[in-house]
């Protein structure tokens, strides 16, 4: 068996687990920024409960709200000046993958006064960074265990991830409870965002005994989750969003081992162009996923399958329902998009049997029939 696994973030899990850890922030130092998005870091009672504690351990903070949905580079490199402007020892992340992501690139910019924004992706491996801690409030990306930053290039609109040693937290406080506040619309899509990563994983090339049971943890609660929400139409209760929550982050662990494959890939353009939230953007390329595996590896399927207790035909009835993106995207703009992927392309190798740009023009093609 070769093993290579690393995942260095600490993890801290409780109901109240920011007030209790005081004394973690306090090892940090004692001036942070805190890095978050427009409004959910409020909503969600999260950002009150960390500055409670900053005011109790004696930390000073100033709060940088600027963070977008999808973060450009250009916000993190305001946020790394504003970190130093303000002479912070730590970042602190508050919110769902675009504030964390984001406050992934704000501590690398921070310690890194002298880079631009191209800087980020030509960095070398790990970079200098201030520590980071982060708090997420979706149950979806997972960013709290991965060594990834999903940013989007400011000169072309793309999204493009950094990833490295750099790209992790430091220590995470997960605590269910600051999902409760997200919508249906955004409970349905950051879920499934979870869900494709624990399904482009369990089917990935390089999966392994650990990412299988990441995997495999995180599927049957993700599943029971999202058909509940498809079949009665209302909102998680309290158990239902605590599996939600944790399963996203079993999914971050298996996604962290082996990667993406192509729904995360070509899903991109969905966000970039037509403003599709990621989660849907990727699952509404689950219908081809699930195709490649059939042919490719049905007993894989098969063990996902009956891990999550239904048929395929069930399977894809639900995530479609969820889904729901029904866009008909213009043939020369598929074949532009084509021209940034070949069979080479990291996540297309790491799907069930490759995948190449002729396959993507087909799955981009079809999305109008979903
Ligand atoms: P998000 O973009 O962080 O947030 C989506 C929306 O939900 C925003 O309007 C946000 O408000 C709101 N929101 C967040 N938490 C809420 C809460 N508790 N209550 C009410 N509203 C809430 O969504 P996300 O799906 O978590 O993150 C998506 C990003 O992560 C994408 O850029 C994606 O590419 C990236 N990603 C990263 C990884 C990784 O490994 N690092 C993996 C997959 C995807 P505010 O704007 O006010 O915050
Ligand atoms: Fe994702």
């Amino acid at each position: 068996m070769n093993i290579d696994f690393y995942m260095p973030a600490r993890l801290i899990s409780a109901d109240q687990c920011v007030k209790t850890g005081g004394d973690i922030f306090k090892s940090f130092g004692d001036r942070c920024l805190i890095v978050t998005g427009k409004s959910s870091a409020k909503f969600s009672g999260a950002l009150e409960q960390v500055t409670e504690t900053l005011k109790e351990q004696g930390i000073a903070y100033s709060v940088f709200s600027e963070i977008n949905q999808n973060p450009t580079v250009d916000s993190c490199l305001n946020g790394g000046q504003r970190a130093r402007e303000y002479g912070a020892g730590f970042i602190i992340g508050i919110g769902g993958g675009s504030p964390l992501d984001a406050a992934k690139a704000v501590a690398i910019f921070a310690a890194n006064p002298e880079f631009t924004a191209a800087d980020i992706y030509t960095r070398s491996i790990p970079a200098k960074a201030l520590p980071v801690l982060l708090v997420g409030t979706t149950s979806g990306t997972g960013s709290e265990v991965t060594g990834v930053s999903v940013l989007t290039d400011s000169s072309s609109g793309m999204k493009r991830s950094i990833s490295g040693a750099d790209c992790y937290a430091k220590v995470c406080f997960l605590n269910p409870r600051f999902t409760d506040s997200m919508p249906m619309d955004t409970t349905v899509s950051t879920g499934l965002d979870a869900l494709s990563h624990a399904v482009e994983s369990w089917f990935s090339p390089k999966s392994s005994e650990i990412s299988k049971a990441c995997a495999k943890l995180a599927l049957p609660k993700l599943y029971r989750g999202l058909f509940d929400i498809y079949k009665y139409d209302r909102l998680p209760g309290k158990k239902a969003r605590d599996e939600l929550y944790y399963a996203s982050i079993y999914a971050g662990l298996a996604l962290n081992i082996t990667g993406a494959a192509f729904p995360h890939t070509i899903g991109y353009v969905l966000t970039e162009d037509f403003g599709v939230a990621h989660g849907r953007a990727c699952t509404a390329f689950m219908p081809a996923l699930i195709s490649r595996a059939q042919e490719f590896c049905e007993d894989r399927l098969n063990g996902l399958l009956d891990a999550i207790g239904t048929d395929e035909n069930g399977f894809i009835d639900t995530v479609k329902g969820l889904t729901d993106v029904k866009i008909s995207v213009p043939d020369g703009k598929i074949a532009e998009y084509c021209k940034r992927w070949n069979s080479k392309t990291k996540n297309f190798l790491n799907s069930p049997g490759g995948f190449s740009e002729s396959e993507a023009y087909k799955a981009l093609k079809t999305l109008s029939g979903i």
